[in-house]
């Protein structure tokens, strides 16, 4: 089988974009759901978010960068990520964070406060927020260190691309275990790194003799246009730096989230369901990503059924319900 390009894009830590488990969603209420346990690869890691750290942390290493800024909202899964990787591999950090309207210590904002001491926070006020990315390159630029980074917010670039490729190989390893083939594949997104990574890995690994496969987007954080231009763009460097052609093979299908739909909200049905989910599947997903994520699939199926099986890919972490235990207790 076709490898996937790391000879382009830089190495994998592949003790980090580890292989991860599939199984049938039987009380989903759907016929022929299977789920990803991507919330398996770390236990205080969104899922999505180790695969492109597999790629990055080793780019940064290479690099010997001596000081990261990264930057991001107080409840940002991204940050939180970030701190433990940086830390196990003793890179210095600095976050930028976006000032909390609520100044309780809870959710993410209270895991970042445990991982971070005062010297790694700047808050960042409310009315600047536009040039945070600024205001972090010139504090890069002031240290008195040579090799700096900055981590603009999701992580969004090229050297997280190999990791979030990974989930593609990784789902066709699923397939040749259990002998079945998924022609349609629901992810989330965010930035939209973690679903363009998984839709070119696929192309990439893909030949004309392969099957046809849907690959269907819900919008969390991101337009419809702003995902597909990010896309060509990333097709693009990705057929610069390996030469060659990536053939579009991958249907695409964009849906935006309709259980609250802005991203961050939160309201009394989000909350219901992300109950109503735990109850009949056994998982306690994320509100933020996964519960919009996981409603709108399910009611794509049963809208658009499909004979074939088909694949919800579980990014999130039942870590994401610990800023909103006093909003879920009933
Ligand atoms: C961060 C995150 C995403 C978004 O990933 P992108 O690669 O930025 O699209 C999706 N789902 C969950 C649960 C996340 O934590």
């Amino acid at each position: 089988m076709k490898q996937l390009p790391t000879e382009y894009l830089g190495e994998v830590d592949t003790t980090l974009a580890k292989p991860t488990r599939i199984h049938q969603l039987r009380n989903s209420g759907t016929t022929n759901l299977w789920i990803k346990r991507e919330d398996e690869l770390s236990s205080g890691i969104s899922g999505s978010k180790l695969r492109k750290y597999s790629s990055l942390i080793p780019f940064l290493k290479k690099s010997e960068i001596e000081l990261v800024a990264m930057v991001g909202g107080p409840n940002s899964n991204n940050l939180v990520g970030l701190a433990q990787l940086l830390k196990e591999n003793s890179i210095p950090q600095v976050a930028f964070i976006r000032e909390p309207g609520d100044k309780q210590l809870r959710g993410n904002a209270l895991l970042l406060d445990m991982l971070l001491n005062k010297e790694e926070i700047r808050f960042v006020p409310r009315n600047q927020w536009k040039d945070a990315d600024k205001q972090a390159r010139s504090f890069l630029d002031q240290s008195n260190v040579q090799r700096t980074y900055i981590l603009s917010e999701g992580c969004f670039g090229i050297e997280s691309l190999a990791g979030a490729m990974t989930l593609s190989e990784d789902i066709l390893r699923n397939e040749k275990e259990e002998n079945l083939i998924f022609e349609r594949i629901y992810i989330d997104c965010g930035t939209g790194l973690s679903a363009m990574g998984l839709i070119l890995g696929l192309d990439w690994l893909s030949t004309a003799a392969s099957p046809k496969r849907e690959v269907v987007v819900t919008l969390i954080a991101e337009t419809e246009s702003g995902f597909l231009k990010k896309l060509n763009l990333l097709r693009s460097s990705l057929e610069q730096k390996s030469e060659s052609e990536i053939v579009e093979r991958t249907n695409i299908r964009l849906l935006k989230p309709k259980l609250s739909p802005k991203f961050g909200s939160v309201n009394k049905s989000l909350f219901q369901e992300c109950r109503d989910i735990a109850r009949s599947t056994g998982i306690v997903m994320d509100p933020t990503y996964s519960v919009k994520h996981y409603h709108i699939a399910k009611q794509d199926l049963s809208s658009n059924p499909s004979k074939a099986p088909s694949l919800f890919i579980f990014n999130g972490s039942s870590l994401g319900i610990l800023g909103f235990q006093d909003k879920l207790a009933p």
